[in-house]
């Protein structure tokens, strides 16, 4: 084993043409936020076919942007899944508002619209449902549920490009959604995210509020039309892209779609390999949806014979990186403190946690490596040597 080369969990893919139009960016004498974030909205917007795209810092700095451009605050509740990153809900505490946890369903670990029903009361505003692994939410359900109460919908997409819910963009679906670049994600700026919207009015409130609520941002101060004078109309946040960022995306928006189908066919091959292996538990793919495949996780079952924590320590032995998605929101102290949340509250999330990791899964990983994660897998948890 000693002379096999290490399967790190991710490895982002950066080319010579990310590297060069980094470069040409930086001896261009515009860095920050520019003409190369603008034609990367343009873009953007383009590929996944929404009217609007403003581009920001992070996916965190979209959330959150995006709830205080939709008014929410104290008083509102906003219900999203257990099942996610922190910033999903860590956003909503910032805007003041409060944030109500559901279950997620076993199959696809997506947010449980029943469990969405069950946790309305006349203080609800709004869902932010999360597509996990990459998998689109039920979208059908949860408009539904949305007309019958009047919430509002925004997507936390940050697994989710390029993803489809039954032939329509993820992206398109809602009044709002929120796209995550960070290193980790299926296409990278290093650090970024955008939204999308298809409203007028929600885009105009977005745009200067991501730049200290400025009624002119930097491009449009210092180029030779621009003038100095601004007004602040609103106390906005720094949460704009920057043109070094925006020069990275352009080169991997290009490729999304060919990552996307390198990420399938991995994710083919690892489900091929574990087919029969009874002691795991392959993602399921509804054959009805566009899966953005971000994520392969796999649940250790009972019968395995070896535990998940001690699985993730034997790979990283063998030197296979691999990760957990998601430690569930309602187990995090704060949120357990402050929102008295049990366990037994959500089975689902708490079991999921427990029996689940993420294996590598990005553009550059060989299908031979990813054999060979596998091999080592069905070796472990058949108690093999
Ligand atoms: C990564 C992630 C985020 C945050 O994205 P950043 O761009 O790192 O701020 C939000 N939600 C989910 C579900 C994520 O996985």
């Amino acid at each position: 084993m000693a002379d096999q080369h290490p399967i790190p969990f991710h490895r982002p893919p950066i080319g010579e043409e990310e590297i060069a139009a980094v470069v040409d960016t930086l001896r261009s004498g515009w860095i920050t936020m520019g003409p190369k974030t603008r034609e990367f909205e343009l873009a953007f917007a383009g590929a996944i076919g929404a009217r609007h795209a403003i581009a920001v810092s992070s996916c965190t700095a979209a959330l959150h942007l995006g709830l205080d451009a939709l008014g929410l605050g104290p008083g509102d509740e906003v219900i999203t899944s257990t099942f996610t990153f922190t910033a999903t809900v860590a956003t909503i505490v910032h805007v003041g508002a409060r944030p109500v946890l559901a279950d997620c369903t076993d199959d696809t670990l997506n947010i449980d619209p029943e469990d969405v029903r069950r946790k309305i009361t006349p203080r609800t505003k709004a869902i932010v449902p999360v597509h996990f692994a990459g998998q689109p939410v039920a979208m059908d359900e949860i408009a539904a549920i949305a007309r019958e109460h009047n919430l509002i919908v925004f997507e936390d997409a940050a697994h989710a490009l390029p993803a489809a819910f039954h032939g329509r963009m993820i992206g398109t679906l809602s009044p709002l959604t929120a796209f995550s670049f960070y290193a980790t994600k299926n296409i990278t700026t290093g650090e970024g995210g955008m939204l999308t919207t298809d409203d007028d009015a929600l885009a105009d409130r977005l745009r200067p509020r991501r730049l200290h609520g400025m009624s002119k941002d930097a491009w449009r101060r210092y180029t030779a039309e621009g003038s100095w004078r601004y007004d602040v109309a609103y106390p906005g946040f720094k949460y704009n892209m920057t043109d070094i960022n925006a020069a990275l995306g352009l080169v991997q928006l290009k490729k999304m779609e060919q990552f996307r189908q390198a990420r399938e066919r991995l994710a083919a091959c690892y489900s091929e390999c574990f087919r029969d292996v009874p002691e795991v538990r392959v993602p399921v793919a509804r054959p009805d949806l566009l899966h953005a495949w971000h994520l392969y996780v796999l649940r250790v079952q009972p019968s395995a014979k070896i535990t998940r924590d001690r699985l993730i320590e034997e790979l990283r032995q063998l030197g296979i990186g691999t990760s957990q998605h998601f430690i569930p929101i309602h187990l995090h102290s704060y949120y357990r403190d402050t929102l008295q949340l049990r366990p037994a509250d959500f089975p689902v999330a708490t079991a999921a946690a427990e029996s689940s990791l993420s294996l590598p899964l990005y553009p550059d990983l060989s299908l031979s490596d990813a054999a060979r994660v596998a091999t080592a897998i069905r070796r472990l948890v058949q108690g093999g040597k």
